[in-house]
């Protein structure tokens, strides 16, 4: 007799767990998908509100990348359209700069009349501090831009962000953000392909689980008793609760949405705004400057404003993982690293939750895509 090949469980209907349920399912593998929250899509869910306005529940999704490869599988799931972000800093002075900090933005604080790169590069060599090798996020900043912008734009950010000071950050967490000397005022321009789903990120998540071999099922919670009834199992859940939180917690920074409708429909042209005080908020997002996010012309606009919070106090809804510059919380994931590796080899954390990551869209399905096939390419 023979004995059908048990299926693989996938834990988590973000993007680490789909992309891995489509390539499994594509290579002929039956796939339960199952996710604790009651949409499909995890952080990148979207959904069209009453006022006919497409709304990320979690916070602006913006697709950008360098990586041809992801791009063009994602494109196979959907229509995508050009789109370039651009952002605002709101000043004390209500002037709105431009972010990332570029000729415009050094011209506006301190008032300079600066017309080329050279002339803003020289100004920031001139303000900058000599630090050979910064030690944390402060540091880095000063050594670049010097005091005045770094406490303008950075300082109270930070701390409302993650409730640290930047003397106590790593500096990967500031030097995600590039510094420009010219005029260019598109958030991504270093990265040659940003896009978005023309019909929004749900859809192309139904897509992706558009497949006979693979079954959704959402509400519903992981249990290790689970594990029995499959082959393997590809596990987006927080490696920290997977494990009864015997290293300790792996803390992470959330977000409280406070979404509110406009009646003020004029075009702005961009469509996040940061704000620099020391206010709760960290920025605002106006949907419908994003492409095709008015989806029924109401005459209502939506707009959400994000402010952050310990993870604890919002659910455990887990966004951002902590980095500090003594790399804490970094060792404590290395120990519930080696305690999976210790587990049987039926059983893989993926993802932004699994690893202990901060990972953008792109990042989580090129990972993604090589685990996925590389199991693939253990199985006979
Ligand atoms: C505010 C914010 C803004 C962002 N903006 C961008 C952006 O502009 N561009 C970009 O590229 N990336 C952005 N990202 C990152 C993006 O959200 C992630 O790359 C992506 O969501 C990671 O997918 P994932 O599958 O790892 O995690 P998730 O999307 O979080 O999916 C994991 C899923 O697992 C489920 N789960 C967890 N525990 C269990 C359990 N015990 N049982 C069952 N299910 C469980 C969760 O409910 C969740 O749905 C942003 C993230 C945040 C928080």
């Amino acid at each position: 007799m023979v004995v059908p090949s048990k299926p693989v469980l996938i834990v988590g209907a973000g993007f680490s767990g789909t992309v891995h349920a489509r390539i499994l399912a594509e290579a002929g593998f039956h796939v339960d998908v199952i996710d604790v929250r009651p949409h499909i899509g995890g952080n990148a869910y979207d959904y069209v509100d009453a006022n006919g306005i497409r709304v990320h529940a979690y916070g602006p999704h913006l697709f950008h990348t360098k990586n041809r490869a992801v791009a063009d599988w994602l494109r196979g799931f959907g229509d995508f359209v050009a789109y370039t972000h651009k952002v605002r800093a709101r000043l004390p002075s209500g002037a709105m700069a431009p972010l990332p900090i570029n000729l415009d933005t050094v011209n506006l604080v301190f008032g300079t009349h600066y017309e080329t790169a050279e002339q803003v590069a020289a100004h920031l060599a001139r303000v900058a501090l000599p630090i050979a090798n910064p030690a944390n996020a402060a540091e880095y900043l000063y050594a670049n831009i010097g005091r005045d912008l770094t406490d303008l734009f950075f300082r109270p950010y930070t701390k409302k962000m993650w409730q640290f000071d930047l003397e106590d950050m790593a500096t990967s967490v500031v030097k995600r953000i590039p510094l420009r000397s010219d005029r260019t005022d598109t958030y991504f321009a270093d990265d040659e392909i940003q896009m978005m789903p023309r019909d929004g990120y749900t859809a192309v998540f139904q897509r992706l689980f558009d497949h006979p071999g693979i079954t959704v099922t959402l509400n519903t919670a992981f249990d290790t008793a689970m594990l029995a009834d499959y082959r393997f199992c590809f596990n987006a859940m927080p490696i920290d609760a997977f494990f009864d939180y015997a290293e300790g917690e792996l803390p992470y920074r959330s977000i409280r949405f406070h979404t509110r409708t406009a009646t003020d429909a004029q075009a702005q042209g961009w469509s996040v705004t940061n704000f620099t005080d020391s206010g709760p908020q960290t920025r605002e997002t106006r949907w419908d400057c994003l492409p095709h996010h008015i989806v029924n012309e109401t005459g209502r606009r939506t707009v959400t404003a994000e402010e952050p919070c310990d993870y604890r106090d919002n659910n455990r809804e887990r966004y951002y993982p902590v980095k500090t510059a003594d790399n804490r919380f970094q060792e404590i994931y290395v120990k519930y690293q080696s305690l999976a590796e210790k587990l049987s080899t039926e059983i893989s954390f993926i993802g932004r939750c699994g690893t202990y990551q901060y990972l953008d869209m792109d990042q989580v399905i090129n990972q993604s895509l090589a685990s996925a096939r590389r199991w693939l390419a253990t199985q006979s």
